[in-house]
């Protein structure tokens, strides 16, 4: 299996080069020549797989560079011990139609955990692949969630220093909290003042900086991303949408007749483009639901073609959702042009110079067949969360409370009542003021009296990676401007 840069089709690399490198050096991203398609009798097979097997099993279709032996380190590495139960993605039903992904059992309590405790042994195995012994520097832009997945999944590891940064202001106290925390030898931690779009632009500028990249060289290190621009992140992300399905296959074949739909809490476009690489292998998934905050950027694109991100920024209570510029959107617009290199690169220079393009009526048409687009308010999503745990009992997150909400508009608006998974983000502990409010509580001011108390009020556990941290040192306060990230990053690695 080759991968081909979005934005030149002349890149031609394996997994492990793309794993190493995090982006082509134009500054495309890094896409599979082809989809892999599995067979029913593939699909019977995964079904009867721990997760651990059916991560090896699919990665191995897509990391063809990768030995038997290699994936089994990583799959199990990742998989063993670091989740609840050894259960990565295990599925809640609801009610007899609609079936939650939770997706928040590993150590930092977020979806991102199930790529990013994977994407250090990809990384560490695919630079021994590629060979030329440097150090590799991770830098992180984070809405929150992905920086402290990544320092978890990194800190310690050998032939690596990761560098996180985060918009000041645009992440929940207990996000912070357990970023400024972070244990380890070769982490470091820095707020910016600007939004996370400043934070994933500036990490994007160092990246594809040629002086920069040629000190870090002469250094001995190099670059990579764990954002999900690196395919060593969104690959695994596919692991659990084929896995939720062979979890469904158990409620038997009539109940998915008719497929089932997929409902994604969307920012950056990973974890939804993963869903859809797993429709494109075979999953009988019929709609994609795309669900927004206020930062409605996809919701606009995916019912005009027009994506503009020239409009005010919120900051939610969902905020690592508070995104206007989707990444890997880029990487969906590449796959439904038939690979149009000069179409996407043309496309994402007028992102970036005019801060809006559209698509061709053909590509729109595309997309509105996969996808439904919708967006939910802040008042929205709070009553989602009231009127989830009223009617069912259970306690969502502000993020799934988006996905939740959307959900709804798209049953009203269609009338399909299809078998449906909604993937669960976030654990609500992680926003445990923003929930308690919802919930019509009074917020004590102390993010860890919130948390006691959304325990008592819901009788539901707080997992203990957050209860944790309130005796966790804090190591780390740094902040710096937006334009002064370049700076940041040689300082800490010592080079002038
Ligand atoms: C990162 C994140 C999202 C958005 O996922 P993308 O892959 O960026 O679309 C949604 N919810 C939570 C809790 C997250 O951490």
């Amino acid at each position: 299996m080759l991968y081909n840069s979005t934005r030149d089709n002349a890149q031609s690399v394996e997994a492990a080069y793309a794993i190493a490198h995090g982006i082509s050096k134009e500054g495309g991203l890094f896409v599979p020549q082809t989809v892999p398609t599995l067979t029913k009798e593939d699909f019977l097979a995964l079904k009867n797989m721990s997760y651990v097997e059916r991560a090896k099993y699919i990665l191995g279709l897509f990391l063809t560079d990768f030995s038997e032996e290699e994936l089994d380190y990583c799959a199990k590495g990742a998989y063993l011990g670091s989740f609840d139960n050894d259960l990565p993605a295990p599925l809640k039903a609801l009610d007899d139609k609609v079936n939650i992904l939770e997706l928040w059992h590993g150590p930092t309590c977020a979806f991102k955990d199930l790529a990013l405790q994977i994407l250090p042994y990809l990384l560490t195995t695919s630079s021994k692949k590629v060979g030329d012994g440097k150090k590799t520097v991770i830098l992180v832009a984070t809405s929150g969630d992905t920086g402290k997945a990544a320092l978890e999944g990194f800190k310690d590891v050998e032939g690596t220093e990761i560098m996180v940064f985060y918009p000041n202001d645009g992440v929940s106290a207990m996000q912070q909290l357990q970023m400024n925390t972070q244990k380890g030898k070769n982490v470091y931690v820095c707020a910016i003042n600007g939004n996370f779009d400043d934070a994933q632009t500036g990490v994007k500028t160092i990246f594809t900086n040629d002086d920069i990249k040629a000190l870090l060289s002469e250094n001995n290190m190099e670059f990579s991303s764990a954002n999900s621009i690196n395919w060593g992140r969104l690959a695994p992300q596919i692991i659990y949408y084929i896995s939720s399905y062979c979890d469904l296959m158990d409620k038997g074949e009539d109940y998915l007749k008719d497929g089932f739909n997929v409902v994604v809490p969307t920012g950056n476009f990973g974890n939804i483009l993963a869903a859809y690489y797993a429709r494109q292998m075979g999953a009988p998934i019929a709609k994609l639901i795309c669900a927004s905050n206020s930062n409605n950027v996809l919701s606009d694109f995916l019912k005009t073609g027009t994506y503009n991100r020239n409009r005010d920024f919120y900051t939610t209570i969902s905020p690592s959702m508070d995104i206007l510029i989707s990444s890997n959107l880029e990487r969906m617009l590449y796959e439904l042009t038939g690979h149009n290199d000069k179409q996407v690169a043309a496309w994402q220079d007028a992102l970036k110079n005019e801060g809006e393009y559209t698509v061709s009526e053909d590509v729109l048409a595309k997309l509105k067949d996969i996808f439904f687009g919708g967006f939910c308010s802040e008042a929205e999503t709070a009553a989602t969360i009231k009127n989830v745990f009223e009617e069912y009992g259970y306690l969502i997150d502000t993020h799934t409370a988006v996905a939740v909400s959307v959900y709804n508009d798209y049953k009203q608006e269609t009338g399909d009542c299809r078998p449906t998974v909604i993937a669960s983000t976030a654990s609500p502990y992680k926003f445990a003021n923003s929930v308690l409010e919802a919930l019509g509580q009074t917020v004590p001011v102390n993010e860890f009296d919130a948390a006691e108390k959304l325990s008592t009020a819901t009788k539901t556990n707080i997992p203990a990676p957050i209860a944790a941290l309130k005796t966790s040192e804090v190591r780390f306060n740094n902040v710096c401007e937006k334009d002064d990230m370049n700076k940041v990053v040689l300082n800490h690695l010592g080079i002038k």
